[in-house]
């Protein structure tokens, strides 16, 4: 019996010990022959490029699911500087990966030039690989280092007002001042800790551009995106120019009477005025500025305290709702392996992020939930992402990111803009007694 449960006992470290080395995948660089691939008709050509694709998209995406993990752990113990260690050690391992495939996939050139061919945008997007793509080493710990010397400067406390706080915590607080004094000292207080990075970001952006110039690229900008998509981007913010001034000029009046001596009705909004750290959100001016004043705001806080609500609850809401959208059900590893509140007593990563880990259907969010309007709004911003993650999960590995930043964003916004309705909220049983009239 002894020895029956020693045999098991040793079976199953053996298997926890073969899972981790067998999650740091070779990624090795592979010859072609061009004359053989000449001979080829285009469709063998494709057939041929997609299952080396393909061994390739195993490997990258195990080392995508590793090294996730290891970021993952790190924002959860920021402290401890060996989870960064590793995290930066297995980067360089998916880092190097994603250039060698870069590289094999840039010998099928007369592929990438052909319009007709079905593989061109795999292949073009596997070309997207950023920083990866520095040969030079020096150059890449310079980097590295820049990025995780903002990272601590991000992180740093500060005292303001006798009281210890960090950039998680400075919203929460800026979001129930009054006086336009505080406002305007906090705000400094939480920006004076970011004037270091000044000079690091400098550095960065000008490597960045002399590595786009190198790529023959005029700069960074041209390195991320490309002519269609600012042409787009100009298009749709042209289209919608109008509608921003109007609104802007509109908050602009209302806050004027609120600051008579601050706010001047040809100039800018002072941001410590917009009660948001990065003047993002009106969030917090909501209940000043809209029209209707005989409308109460709405204040989901006080309903969901009354309703035993939990952080992780306001999640439970979200993935009903986009259900009820005929979307996708999160997964149920979705509800153990997120974290939805702040842990107590851990320095920790609190900005909501939501984590796609390429594998296993893994995804993730983190977040220093509390039970305001605001999170709530927010919850259902980061179930946008993992949603979108949820969509594209079974694409090659190069098309499950976003196709450009903003995009992403804008499905959660989309959504969350929905869900603060009235009519919705009235049917979750969040807001009762709410009427449209006088
Ligand atoms: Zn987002």
């Amino acid at each position: 019996m002894k020895f029956f449960i020693i045999s098991i006992l040793f079976i199953v470290i053996l298997n926890i010990y073969c899972q981790q080395v067998e999650d740091i995948v070779q990624c090795n660089d592979i010859d072609i022959n061009h004359e053989k691939l000449e001979q080829m008709t285009i469709k063998e050509q494709e057939q041929f490029v997609k299952s080396i694709l393909d061994e390739y998209d195993t490997n990258i995406t195990s080392l995508a699911y590793i090294t996730s993990l290891a970021e993952f752990q790190t924002h959860l113990y920021l402290n401890d500087s060996s989870k960064r260690r590793t995290t930066d050690k297995y980067y360089e391992i998916y880092r190097s990966c994603l250039k060698t495939i870069a590289i094999v996939a840039r010998r099928f050139q007369s592929l990438i030039n052909n319009n007709q061919t079905s593989i061109r945008w795999l292949l073009l997007r596997t070309q997207a690989i950023g920083d990866a793509g520095e040969n030079n080493t020096v150059i890449k710990l310079e980097m590295q280092k820049l990025r995780s010397r903002m990272k601590e400067i991000y992180h740093r406390k500060f005292i303001w007002n006798n009281t210890q706080l960090g950039i998680d915590e400075v919203q929460e607080v800026l979001g129930k001042l009054e006086s336009p004094d505080d406002l305007l000292s906090l705000w400094n207080a939480a920006y004076e800790v970011a004037i270091p990075m000044r000079d690091y970001y400098s550095t960065l952006i000008a490597i960045q551009n002399q590595q786009a110039k190198q790529n023959r690229l005029t700069d960074k900008t041209d390195l991320t995106t490309n002519i269609e998509e600012r042409r787009i981007v100009e298009q749709l913010w042209q289209e919608l120019k109008p509608l921003h001034r109007l609104l802007h000029a509109y908050v602009r009046q209302q806050m004027s009477k609120l600051y008579p001596e601050l706010i001047q009705l040809d100039q800018p909004i002072p941001i410590h005025l917009t009660k948001d750290l990065f003047g993002s959100m009106m969030t917090y001016l909501v209940k000043d500025i809209l029209p209707f004043p005989y409308l109460k705001g709405i204040d989901l806080g006080p309903a969901m305290k009354q309703e035993n609500f939990t952080e992780e609850k306001i999640f439970h809401y979200a993935d009903r709702f986009f259900v009820s959208l005929n979307l996708t059900q999160v997964p149920n590893s979705f509800w153990n392996l997120s974290i939805f509140k702040k842990i107590p007593n851990r320095h920790m990563a609190c900005h909501p992020t939501a984590f796609d880990m390429y594998k296993y259907d893994d995804v993730r969010i983190r977040m220093c939930t509390s039970l305001t309007s605001r999170d709530f709004y927010i919850v259902h911003h980061e179930m946008g992402h993992i949603q979108h993650y949820l969509q594209y999960k079974s694409l090659p590995f190069w098309f499950r990111r976003s196709p450009h930043g903003a995009f992403s964003e804008a499905i959660g916004d989309a959504i969350a803009l929905a869900t603060m309705s009235p009519t919705h909220l009235k049917r979750i049983g969040l807001l009762e007694n709410y009427t449209l009239t006088r």
